[in-house]
């Protein structure tokens, strides 16, 4: 069997998460390592922290994809006295690559919030602000659930099909209205909160949102809001990246082990005192 090398990886990616489809202050592609070196095993992870790049390389992985950016903003200095200098060290040193696949992986077919729209079953999806009229890539998603549902039972639902997390899912709006129509988009997506109220959504799930932007959103009612955590509205994407890179080395003859981090990188460890009045 042959191998990959990372510049082989890197264009299996490219061609399913273009760097082009990225938002324009996004800093996506390969931080780390050499096109040259072999490739016999990808570690996946949401975040590129000093965790996730040791576990890497504990499995002897000659890439790390990450979804996260490691230097979102750019930096002068990758010294090993700051955590993230650390993390460009340790790959380096283990021999392995950093690439990082974020809004370019949010828009695509393959992406981040298609895999969030598969574990709810969502039908008829489309995106909530396509690259180009009635295109099937583009921020977010929209579409029905196959059978309506109390709000509380959808986000038991969505409980069900996300990795669990300290936060677990919050839940605003009348819980015990009925849903269809589902908005969604992994990770911080309080900014599309006007778009989903214009196409219609009766609820939408996203993470990250904060009080004045929900609140004042939800005094105008719907569409409702699930919040669940960063980390776990992104992490489905990484099974079905694995399985995408696992298909492409298989169709190339290559031998290729692929590796989903369950590491909760979410900054929460526990919360306590929670209840529902
Ligand atoms: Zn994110």
């Amino acid at each position: 069997m042959s191998h990959l090398t990372l510049g082989d990886v890197v264009a299996i990616l490219e061609q399913h998460y273009p760097p082009a489809t990225a938002e324009e202050w996004d800093a996506v592609g390969l931080v780390a390592g050499d096109p040259e070196q072999p490739v016999r095993s990808i570690a996946l992870a949401v975040d590129p922290t000093e965790e996730t790049a040791r576990e890497a390389l504990e499995l002897g992985a000659g890439l790390l994809l990450t979804h996260h950016p490691l230097y979102l903003r750019g930096t002068s200095s990758v010294a090993a006295t700051s955590p993230k200098g650390r993390v460009v060290h340790q790959l380096i040193r283990g021999g392995c690559g950093l690439y990082t696949a974020h809004t370019n992986a949010d828009a695509a077919i393959d992406g981040v919030n298609e895999a969030l729209a598969d574990l709810i079953g969502l039908q008829g999806r489309r995106p909530i602000a396509p690259h180009e009229e009635g295109g099937t890539t583009g921020s977010g998603r929209i579409g029905e659930l196959p059978e309506p549902m109390p709000l509380r039972t959808f986000a038991e639902l969505v409980a069900q099909v996300l990795p669990a997390t300290a936060q677990g899912i919050r839940v605003g709006g009348d819980l015990e209205a009925e849903v269809r129509t589902v908005a969604l988009c992994g990770g911080a997506g309080d900014s599309l909160l006007g778009a989903v109220r214009e196409l219609g959504a009766d609820v939408y799930l996203t993470a990250d949102l904060r009080h004045h932007p929900a609140s004042e959103h939800l005094a105008e009612g719907k569409p409702y809001l699930v919040d669940a955590t960063h980390w776990a509205s992104e992490w489905p994407w990484l099974p079905r990246a694995a399985a995408l890179l696992d298909e492409a080395a298989r169709t190339r003859g290559a031998t290729l082990e692929v590796h989903v981090s369950t590491r909760v990188t979410d900054p929460w460890a526990l919360t306590v005192g929670g209840s529902t009045p």
